[in-house]
């Protein structure tokens, strides 16, 4: 994919910026197979974080391409855009050449029984990857204005 490159990071692989990226700007397609809840995988296993909440009971299992290696931050430089051409990894703020590109994934979790370890290594890291609704007030209003938060999500948290 044009204008990312996948490195080694201390979790496994990333994805990072091989140039600048604007803010606002689609970076790539969140793809794969469509899977209901009862379809995923263990928790725990090597390769549960591939598989990504897209609906209240549907997920997109892993693509194969780099949508799949793009890694949790708590201080995000991306999020998830639900368009009607698709779900796109978006630029919410300026990416430099160099940088990882992450998202925050509790912007499209709504699922009260799955939560993860972060170690994203973010000052603000929250040390837990939850559920949306588990984030503080002015995050879960940040990340609505930028168009992050899927409407499933939203719905769940008023
Ligand atoms: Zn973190």
């Amino acid at each position: 994919m044009d204008g990312f490159v996948v490195r080694p990071t201390r979790v496994g692989e990333g994805v990072f910026a091989a140039r600048t990226h604007a803010s606002g700007d689609r970076l790539m397609l969140v793809r794969g197979e469509r899977l209901h809840r009862s379809q995923l995988p263990p928790i725990g296993v090597p390769e549960d974080d591939r598989f990504v909440q897209v609906g209240r009971e549907e997920y997109l299992g892993p693509s194969g391409d780099l949508d799949d290696l793009v890694n949790h931050s708590c201080d995000p430089n991306a999020g998830l855009a639900f368009c009607d051409d698709g779900i796109w990894v978006v630029a919410i703020r300026d990416i430099p050449a160099g940088a990882e590109v992450a998202w925050d994934y509790s912007t499209t979790m709504d699922e009260d029984d799955w939560e993860i370890d972060c170690a994203c290594g973010a000052s603000a890291c929250r040390g837990r990857i939850r559920d949306f609704k588990h984030l503080p007030d002015e995050t879960q209003a940040r990340y609505v204005a930028l168009g992050i938060v899927p409407e499933y999500v939203r719905a769940s948290s008023p």
